[in-house]
């Protein structure tokens, strides 16, 4: 199997995108796509990728923070995924990540960061046909005629062939030794190019194009986002559940609250560790695939649940929901109770939730409100919890 190191130029300005964007600050990159930044569909299709050694992403220097707060914190990749600070041309920022790459790296993939529908087989069908050329170019074929004619006077010279000509898009795979050569042997020239493949093409060197027919869209303008918002929901389906669950607090119990330990000095009783949160997650994921509810799978008779962690029942849920193609997309949760106060660990309960779902945790949401003195909960008899958890079918 190949290593092959990934490139990302991610410096572009977003110039023509602001200009219709409603946010007159909106960066392309970071725009919300179903509440992730588009970028990060873009990584994950690498990511995903068992010939990937390495991402490299050319980052602008003063956006740099931003990529680590919105991309890196909130999305967990399992590939490491390095900076460079991006360059003044897109094919500097190239440059720049390349000197990156690892010495081990024969090959790189370089595909723009605005291009976020980009499928993994893309990337398989490309390696496929690289048969010794220096590299491969993902394409698509041009339908509208396409004529030459002189700037100006407006004369035509001439009408294209079609069938001689295709749209070059990305991935690119390319051969590092002949890209390295080309930056060396063009200098100045070579960042000007707005495509990868033409500073082979420029040394003589050979390049093949792969052509395919699905929608690859590269995020210009505002409307360029709102058409990919649009194609990646065509066959989305949304499902819905919501769950509760109430225990009763006693002393000598430990307090967990979506796996997250909350000092007090009372904790829920329970069969297993009592963790009210994600019993109701667990029930509201169960719920919405229809498939029963918590105490279905796990009894509180069973001995293997007694004192049992309950991330393994939110764990063993979420597996039935991938198994009908359902994964998580939000959680809201309000906790009621009088004492402990959660105050400051409610960050740590919406992180550990958040981790637990593969969410970014501005998609879980944990709400914590007392009932003022009334019923069990008031009199501290008592914490519940109520869920909703929203599954989105995989794409
Ligand atoms: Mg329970």
């Amino acid at each position: 199997m190949r290593a092959v190191s990934v490139i990302i130029p991610a410096a572009g300005s977003s110039r023509r995108f602001r200009e219709g964007a409603e946010n007159r600050l909106a960066a392309k990159l970071y725009a919300p796509i179903n509440g992730r930044p588009l970028m990060t569909y873009t990584l994950a299709a690498f990511d995903a990728l068992p010939q990937v050694r390495e991402v490299i992403v050319a980052v602008e220097p003063g956006s740099l923070k931003r990529f680590r707060k919105e991309v890196l914190a909130q999305h967990r990749f399992k590939k490491p995924i390095v900076t460079v600070p991006g360059g003044r041309t897109r094919a500097e920022s190239v440059w720049n990540a390349l000197k990156r790459t690892s010495p081990k790296t024969t090959y790189v993939c370089i595909h723009d960061a605005a291009r976020p529908l980009i499928k993994t087989r893309w990337f398989q069908h490309l390696l496929k046909n690289l048969n010794g050329a220096d590299g491969v170019v993902l394409g698509q074929s041009v339908v509208p005629t396409v004529k030459v004619f002189q700037p100006g006077t407006g004369k035509i010279k001439r009408t294209l062939d079609r069938t001689q000509l295709f749209e070059a898009q990305t991935p690119q795979i390319i051969k590092k030794s002949a890209l390295l050569k080309s930056y060396e042997t063009l200098g100045d020239r070579a960042f000007r190019a707005t495509d990868d493949a033409a500073l082979i093409e420029a040394i003589g060197g050979e390049m093949k194009a792969v052509l395919h027919s699905e929608p690859n869209l590269k995020v210009t303008t505002y409307q360029d986002l709102i058409l990919v918002r649009s194609l990646m929901n065509q066959n989305r389906s949304l499902r819905f559940g919501l769950g509760f669950d109430r225990h009763q607090l006693v002393s000598k119990r430990p307090f967990y609250l979506g796996g997250v330990r909350i000092p007090s000095p009372v904790g829920p009783m329970g069969h297993s560790d009592g963790d009210l949160l994600l019993h109701a997650i667990t029930d509201a994921i169960l719920g919405a695939i229809g498939a029963g509810d918590i105490g279905d799978f796990f009894s509180d008779r069973d001995k293997r649940w007694r004192n049992a962690r309950s991330e393994c029942f939110v764990t063993a849920a979420l597996k039935m929901a991938a198994g009908k193609g359902f994964r998580p997309a939000q959680v809201d949760a309000t906790i009621v109770l009088e004492r402990p106060k959660l105050g400051t660990k409610k960050k740590a309960v919406q992180a550990r939730v958040a981790k637990l779902l593969n969410l970014s945790s501005d998609n879980v949401s944990i709400k914590a409100k007392t009932a003022e003195g009334l019923g069990p909960e008031g009199l501290s008899l008592a914490a519940s919890c109520q869920a909703l958890v929203v599954l989105t079918s995989n794409e």
